[in-house]
């Protein structure tokens, strides 16, 4: 078996940013897909905004099996058309793993349906993502609770649907809590939201972070074939029905013939 991920990042503040290039020198992108890549059943690669179609050809998604999204401050960037490109990927089956500033993205917040809007503080606070749902493949080698010595805060209310399941929930130093691991499904697709990921944090180094992003990648893999007529609502000829029904006796009429009702 062999999973392909496509890690996805703006990569933006990396080339403006001297902390963050100190933090990631290769970029978000390598240092995520690198952690996701220590499961050797992963096939692994990123792209990022920049590239043409921002790396998100049809014929690249069509190879996707889980894609991973880091973005910021550039989500109004990212090309309509390819946000229904990578909507009309999910509902037909690929994963998709939408982390931390990614709550605002274009592809989140298409496939919510809500604003997707939270409370944060930048204030380098200490964070405890407590297991919530200790049985849920995602949280599975953790122990409890993940502690980040400095992290950024999120906090509720997050305008999001209520989930499928929800993971984990955080809480900050500064007393706030918030739903910081949440499953959707959409269509056939598989959806998680992580938290944690600020740029200025080595919180891609850590390794219980990088193992719930490789049992995240794992959960969002559906190894069915695409559902590819997800777009389209069919008509159904009346004829068989109709013979079907009127064998039996019964009656089926068109709308506006005599009888309907
Ligand atoms: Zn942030």
């Amino acid at each position: 078996m062999s999973i392909r991920v496509v890690v996805w990042n703006e990569f933006l503040h990396e080339k403006e940013n001297a902390v963050v290039r100190e933090v990631y020198p290769d970029g978000l992108h390598n240092a995520i897909a690198q952690g996701i890549g220590e499961d050797a059943d992963v096939e692994v690669s990123t792209a990022t905004l920049e590239e043409p179609e921002h790396g998100l050809s049809q014929a690249r998604l069509d190879e996707t099996d889980v894609l991973v999204w880091w973005g910021h401050k550039a989500h109004a960037r990212v090309d309509d058309a390819i946000v229904e490109r990578v909507a009309q990927r999910v509902h037909e089956g690929m994963g998709l793993l939408v982390l931390h500033s990614g709550h605002f993205s274009k592809i989140f917040k298409r496939l919510m349906g809500t604003p997707c809007s939270l409370r944060w503080r930048e204030a380098g606070e200490r964070e405890r993502l407590w297991v919530i749902n200790p049985s849920h493949p995602i949280t599975q080698g953790i122990d409890k609770a993940i502690e980040l010595p400095n992290s950024e805060m999120y906090g509720e209310p997050f305008l999001v649907p209520e989930p499928l399941e929800t993971v984990f929930v955080s809480w900050f130093e500064g007393g706030e809590v918030f739903r910081s691991g949440l499953t959707y499904q959409r269509g056939a697709g598989r959806i998680f939201y992580f938290e944690p990921g600020h740029e200025t944090y080595p919180i891609y180094h850590d390794p219980d972070i990088r193992r719930v992003l490789r049992n995240a990648v794992r959960w969002a893999y559906n190894p069915a074939k695409p559902w590819r007529e997800v777009a389209e609502a069919p008509n159904v000829p009346i004829d068989q029905a109709r013979e079907k029904i009127e064998k039996k006796g019964g009656s089926l009429h068109k709308a506006g013939e005599a009888g309907y009702r």
